[in-house]
C-alpha cells in the first residue's frame, strides 16, 4: 500500500470511528444499553465503571482488524484497525484523562480545540444531547470563544 493510501485509510477509520461512537452513544447507550452507561452520568466511588466495559467493545473490531490484516500483507484492514486504536487512544487521553482525571497525565490544556470539546463534553453530563466527542458535536463550541473553561 502506498504511503497516500495508509494516511487516508488511517484517517477515515479514525473519522468513522467518531461517527459510530456518536451513533453508539446516541441510540444505544442512551438507549436499551443505558444500564451500562448510567454510572458514568452518576457519582460513583469505585475507579472503574460499569460504562468501561464499552471500551472493551469498541477495542474488538480494531483487534480483529489489526490482526486479520496482520495476516494479510498488512493492508487496508490493518490500517483501519490501526485509525480505529488511534481515535480509541485519543478519546482515552481527551475523556479519561483530561476531562475525568482518572490518570494524572493531562491536567489541562490551552488549546482552543480541547477546550470546546471539553465543555461540549462537560455539557453533556449536565444533560445537553452532545453524543459526540471530537467533532460530532454542535460547531457552536468551536465558534464561542471562552476565557476560562
Ligand atoms: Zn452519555
Ligand atoms: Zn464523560
Amino acid at each position: 500500500m502506498s504511503v497516500f493510501w495508509t494516511i487516508l485509510t488511517i484517517v477515515l477509520a479514525f473519522l468513522a470511528t467518531e461517527i459510530a461512537g456518536w451513533f453508539t452513544h446516541k441510540y444505544l447507550m442512551h438507549g436499551f444499553l443505558w444500564v451500562l452507561h448510567l454510572d458514568h452520568h452518576r457519582p460513583t466511588k469505585s475507579s472503574l465503571e460499569k460504562n468501561d466495559l464499552f471500551a472493551l467493545i469498541f477495542t474488538v473490531p480494531s483487534v480483529i482488524l489489526l490482526v486479520v490484516g496482520a495476516q494479510t500483507g498488512f493492508d487496508t484492514k490493518f490500517w483501519a484497525g490501526a485509525g480505529i486504536a488511534l481515535y480509541g487512544l485519543v478519546y482515552f487521553m481527551g475523556h479519561d484523562v483530561l476531562i475525568h482525571r482518572r490518570l494524572p497525565l493531562w491536567k489541562s490544556t490551552k488549546s482552543r480545540y480541547f477546550q470546546a470539546v471539553i465543555r461540549a463534553h462537560l455539557d453533556h453530563h449536565s444533560g445537553k444531547k452532545n453524543y459526540g466527542f471530537l467533532f460530532m458535536i454542535p460547531w457552536r463550541y468551536f465558534r464561542e470563544k471562552y476565557s476560562k473553561t
